[in-house]
């Protein structure tokens, strides 16, 4: 089962044995799984693990491991959960919920982040020239970067970089992203004006912000 989002992965093991839920989570993998008492209904199991689902988070996000893009593997992209499996062709592509990543395995990560940041780009150059527009603006280079510190920048001739891990984002945290890049265009500080700006052009702006803030570090534990 998928708890909350982004979705936790949770695996359910039933338990002739045990009494009550109970949830583990794998120091070494951060894999979760809920261990079910043998007659207790499956919605039960969901409205427990759901419960958790603060505790979950708070434990993944002490214990960020790095994971190896991998066919098998799970990976983010636009907010979801996608099993990375084996395709044809020469280029990674999506389809039905999968990544299907060509050629031999040992150049999976280097395929998929390929892929990434062709998909990266498009959509950020796209949502940069939108928000641009909408404050009458033109953008300049648009670089797309594997950043640590730093989601995007703007600099005072109009060039943004981006990281290309915002790929993993959802889209409405992606379009964030460029709103707020492209408002410092105008303002380059992040003064009360700024945000105001940002807010005329990206009203919900404080939610997409609280999950980068939130989930951010997820988006780095992929290595590719
Ligand atoms: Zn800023």
């Amino acid at each position: 089962m998928d708890i909350g989002t982004p979705p936790i992965p949770v695996s359910v093991k039933r338990s002739a044995r045990a009494r009550r839920f109970s949830l583990r989570i794998s120091n070494k993998t951060g894999a979760i799984s809920l261990t079910v008492p043998r007659f207790a209904a499956m919605k039960e199991a969901v409205k427990f693990a759901q419960e958790q689902e603060g505790w979950m988070r708070k434990h993944l996000a002490s214990q960020i491991q790095p994971e190896q893009v991998a066919l098998g593997r799970r990976i983010l992209f636009d907010g979801q959960y996608c099993s990375i499996v084996a395709g044809q062709g020469r280029t990674a592509r999506f389809e039905d919920g999968h990544l299907f990543v060509p050629g031999p395995e040992v150049k999976v990560g280097a395929k998929l982040a390929a892929y990434f940041k062709t998909l990266a780009r498009e959509r950020l150059v796209g949502a940069s020239k939108h928000y641009a527009g909408l404050l009458g603006e033109d953008i300049g280079r648009v670089t797309l970067r594997d950043t640590r510190s730093r989601w995007g920048s703007c600099t005072s001739d109009g060039n943004l970089m981006y990281s290309w891990r915002l790929i993993m984002a959802p889209p409405s945290v992606q379009n964030y992203v460029a709103a707020h890049e492209v408002c410092h265009l105008i303002e380059m500080n992040h003064s009360v004006a700024y945000w105001d700006l940002v807010e005329s052009i990206f009203p919900d702006y404080k939610a997409h912000r609280g999950w980068l803030k939130k989930n951010g570090t997820l988006l780095h534990r992929f290595e590719f």
